[in-house]
């Protein structure tokens, strides 16, 4: 899975998370069922802005991304987004690049310019324009734009490799190509190819980067390989700011750091940015916060009380209750990410194991299942911080496991095997192995 990373020349903007937590999201749903995901997110380290920005300061581009690169990791990780496998940095990918322009120029799909730049020849393959679905017929011979973010109705030659220019002061690599830069689109492509493969599954990104970026990155690569680039694209839609487009004009532009000032909780704030379907338009509100707010708190209450309660059986309706949410979610999450509804079904669940322990109807095994689960979900949505380790047996469980380790420490069978016991009245399966003692809940 390719994730187009953060431009690191300013703090990333909460319309930048909404893309990273909804990608986050992907990942931890396909981890839950089972897949293997090797994650690689770029960093775009050197293009038209982050050279803008590191003039306007007076300083040397690294320095510049760099302050940013951190900033971005440690907004990430306070919105606990899993870290990708690999982060690589456009700027320490150059030759990779040299390599492909090179190769497409060997195939005739890309050309010099009179301005000694590297143009990709958009005539030269004939399904440009499959992914956003622009027609292109109307291009005049020849036109061509350096520039690294355009609209659809400038679709024309772009650019691999910019010669240098004055504006470009010291950010230049002495290449075969010509003294100069890559141009934003061949990173991508690049780096995704260099790490995945000629092919590989997933390309996800901002409904924003379809046209110019990914439709060029799809040419760039299919001309150099003969292959299919990705076999699936996803894309999340815009974010509003109350009812309007983020814009530092209107005076609704937040970034991450923003939020974080005006006090606002981070996993409330990753929680918000999860619930709406990523295909649909959100509309980020403060109001919309509280209630996120209010939501993770439920959330995380209701694991609290599991882990202290200690009733008489619910009997067959929490087997009942479980099997239906564990559908429920799962088929929701499983048809396109439908997280909506399954936050529904997972609040549903909630709302009847909290009337249950109001009646005191759960019993300690089957608060640990359902504990189990529960924790099983927020793994996927990464909202209560405080429990996604694996580790939300009650403490009473927690004890027992501790007093087996020492009496196995001293050759204890008897006490051992009696705590084994105790523990599987719980609910909880200890199994000795090779790397230490290891638990896991019964099913009901
Ligand atoms: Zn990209």
């Amino acid at each position: 899975m390719y994730t187009c990373g953060p431009t690191v020349y300013d703090y990333a903007h909460i319309g930048n998370f909404r893309a990273f937590i909804f990608e986050d999201l992907l990942k931890r749903w396909l981890k839950h069922r089972g897949f293997k995901v090797t994650h690689v997110m770029n960093l775009t380290d050197v293009d038209d802005k982050t050279i803008k920005g590191s003039q306007s300061q007076h300083i040397p581009l690294k320095q510049y991304t760099d302050f940013y690169a951190k900033a971005f990791f440690e907004d990430a990780a306070a919105l606990n987004i899993e870290p990708a496998d690999v982060y690589p940095r456009a700027t320490e990918h150059v030759p990779e690049m040299v390599i492909l322009i090179e190769t497409l120029v060997a195939k005739g799909f890309a050309y010099k310019g009179d301005d000694g730049s590297i143009y990709f020849a958009i005539n030269k393959f004939p399904e440009y324009g499959k992914l956003s679905k622009i027609q292109v017929h109307d291009l005049k011979a020849g036109a061509r734009v350096r520039v690294d973010e355009y609209a659809k109705e400038e679709a024309q030659d772009f650019a691999l490799w910019k010669a240098w220019t004055p504006e470009d002061g010291d950010v230049y690599w002495e290449t075969e190509l010509a003294k100069g830069r890559p141009g934003w689109h061949i990173e991508c492509s690049a780096m995704s190819m260099k790490y995945l493969g000629e092919t590989f599954d997933i390309h996800c990104g901002g409904v924003d980067n379809m046209f110019p970026h990914h439709e060029n990155e799809i040419a760039q690569s299919e001309a150099a390989t003969g292959k299919p680039f990705v076999r699936y694209w996803l894309h999340n839609e815009h974010l509003l700011v109350e009812g309007k487009k983020m814009a530092k004009r209107f005076g609704n532009y937040y970034t991450f750091r923003d939020l974080q000032k005006k006090g606002c909780d981070p996993m409330a704030i990753r929680y918000l940015l999860l619930s709406t379907h990523y295909r649909q338009q959100f509309n980020f509100t403060f109001e919309g916060l509280e209630a996120a707010k209010s939501a993770v708190e439920r959330l995380s209450n209701v694991m609290r009380r599991l882990q202290d309660a200690n009733g008489k059986s619910g009997g067959e309706k929490i087997g009942q209750l479980i099997n239906n949410v564990e559908k429920c979610f799962g088929d929701a999450m499983d048809d396109d990410l439908n997280v909506s509804v399954a936050l529904a079904s997972l609040f549903d669940f909630v709302r009847d194991v909290n009337n249950l322990l109001d009646t005191n109807a759960i019993s300690k095994k089957e608060a640990i299942q359902i504990l189990s689960l529960l924790t099983a979900f927020n793994e996927v949505l990464g909202v209560v911080a405080e429990v996604e380790k694996k580790e939300s047996l009650p403490k009473e469980a927690e004890e027992l496991i501790a007093k087996r380790e020492e009496a196995r420490k001293t050759k204890d069978w008897k006490t051992a095997d009696a705590l084994r016991q105790q523990l599987k009245a719980m609910g909880v399966i200890v199994e000795d192995t090779q790397q230490g003692v290891r638990w896991k809940i019964e099913k009901p």
